[in-house]
């Protein structure tokens, strides 16, 4: 007989203790060979005074573990208490959040009975760095961060997820016709890793017109890969599409360990009632046992899942008198799914879970080493705060003053858009300002202590310099973005 693995449950708050016993009996029930530690973290955690939500020593189960099936946990009200789902991601390095977002129609009522998408959201770029600065009186800023790495590793998770689940096609939402730089590396690594997937068809979209599409045809939809904020949105959008965000598990997958669990929260107004739908937590369990290779468990569990549904044994949240037969409560339905273990749904499809890949273990092994880039720097952006509605030429001419030798102002741009040297139209102005310094000879690059002298003599003159932004080119080409009207 093979070994048991080791996970690590938490009951979490609210309807969390009755949808994590039922959901486990019922994984138990099908045979899972697992070892279950038990962490606290929560509601009872954060009010002894934790602000993470989770004790120190809880992380060495995780560490060990590796795995994490984890209920949803109440965030007290009130300012000081940090996202504890934030916290796990970035401590744990789980980089890709598997979201997959089925209709059950007739059973459960959507607008879309054809619906069987899986979103990929990125976990940890983007502008979820939570690098957010107020720079002047008027303007605050977020990073959106997107490297290469980060964005090679989730490309992968998505095409090698679409390989080990046989979808045939994955499709990647972006906004790289205005964010070229960032979302434009994000596609063109689609594109390059894509090429390694031949047998997957492969798809873009612009963000806005994608999830226009998906909102009307989600049909046409099998696997798609985001950055971490419009995944953030989209997953959203596409659970409740299928008729009930009640039914939806998600994934969590990292390296130092997976987390799994439902999409919705603690709905603590239902705790303790014997109201609340396992299913999403439940689908999460299978989405782990798939995960640590139970392959027999995730199907056995999945179609007895299917077929209750099928059946009409519902809770009350998808209950309707049309189609259920029998309104349930949380420990009856995981009841009635037990029975059922064995069985597949006749009316929706049956799944099967296979030892095809291991998505994760794919990436780690097929993850490339670039090869190091020439670096020139060229320039800088000073950004300053000045006056919103004082002549442009002043500010140019102060700055033409104080420049060192090697660099030139080229255009003073305001949110984005040129107001120096002055275009037809003046635009509407805040009090920050971008003045971008080259040196005319892109061949010849600056050192550090160019801009440190500019820095200097800025200061000096009293100029109010927010930040500087350094201008680069990699092997000759510009890694930056030009101004509106530059
Ligand atoms: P919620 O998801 O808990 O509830 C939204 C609505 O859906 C409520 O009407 C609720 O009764 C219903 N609902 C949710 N899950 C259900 C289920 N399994 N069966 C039947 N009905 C269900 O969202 P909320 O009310 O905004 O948040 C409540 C608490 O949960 C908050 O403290 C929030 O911070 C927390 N939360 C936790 C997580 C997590 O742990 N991952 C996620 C979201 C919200």
């Amino acid at each position: 007989m093979s070994k048991n693995t080791p996970i690590t449950v938490a009951y979490g708050d609210g309807i969390g203790p009755e949808i994590m016993t039922a959901s486990l009996d019922i994984l138990q029930a099908a045979g899972a060979k697992i070892d279950i530690e038990i962490i606290e973290i929560g509601e009872k955690v954060y009010l002894k005074g934790n602000s993470a939500g989770i004790e120190n020593s809880s992380w060495e189960s995780l560490l060990k573990t590796k795995v994490f099936y984890k209920a949803p946990i109440t965030t007290p009200q009130g300012g000081g208490f940090k996202s504890l789902n934030v916290t796990t991601r970035k401590t744990l390095g789980q980089f890709a959040n598997v979201r997959p977002c089925v209709s059950y129609s007739p059973f459960v009522q959507t607008k879309h009975p054809v619906m069987d998408v899986t979103i990929i959201r990125e976990n940890e770029e983007d502008l979820y760095a939570g690098i957010e600065h107020r720079q002047t009186q008027d303007v605050t800023q977020c990073l959106k961060l997107i490297s290469y790495p980060g964005s090679e590793r989730i490309v992968r998770y998505a095409f090698e997820y679409a390989r080990a689940n046989y979808k045939k096609k994955v499709t990647c939402f972006v906004k790289d016709n205005i964010m070229k730089i960032t979302d434009g590396l994000f596609h063109k690594i689609f594109d390059e890793i894509g090429e390694e997937y031949p047998d997957i068809t492969k798809e873009t979209w612009i963000v806005d017109i994608g999830a226009a599409k998906l909102a009307t045809s989600p049909e046409d939809f099998e696997v798609i890969v985001m950055e971490n904020l419009y995944g953030d949105i989209l997953s959203d959008v596409a659970a409740q599409m299928t008729g009930s965000v009640g039914l939806a598990g998600s994934a969590n997958i990292g390296v130092r360990c997976s987390m799994f669990e439902a999409i919705h929260g603690s709905a603590p107004r239902r705790a303790g009632k014997n109201l609340a739908n396992p299913s999403g937590l439940l689908l999460a369990g299978v989405m782990m046992m798939a995960h640590i290779k139970q392959f027999d468990v995730a199907t056995k569990v999945h179609n007895a899942w299917l077929k209750t549904i099928e059946d009409g044994i519902h809770t009350y949240d998808i209950f309707k008198e049309e189609v259920s037969k029998k309104l349930v409560g949380t420990k009856e339905f995981a009841q009635e799914v037990i029975a059922r273990l064995g069985e597949n749904p006749k009316i929706l499809r049956p799944v099967q879970y296979f030892a095809k890949s291991d998505p994760l273990a794919e990436v780690e092994s097929k993850m490339t080493t670039r090869p190091d880039e020439k670096k020139d720097l060229i320039g800088v952006d000073m950004f300053v705060q000045w006056s919103r509605s004082e002549d442009m030429d002043i500010l140019a001419k102060q700055l033409i003053e104080i420049k060192p030798a090697d660099l030139e102002l080229v255009v003073i741009s305001n949110r984005g858009v040129k107001v120096w040297p002055k275009g037809i139209v003046e635009p509407m102005r805040v009090d920050h300002y971008r003045c971008r310094f080259e040196t005319k000879d892109k061949t010849k690059p600056i050192s550090h202590s160019v801009i440190a002298e500019l820095l200097e003599k800025a200061g000096k003159a009293g100029i109010d310099f927010v930040k500087t932004e350094n201008l680069y080119y990699f092997e000759g080409k510009p890694g930056y973005s030009l101004a509106q009207g530059q």
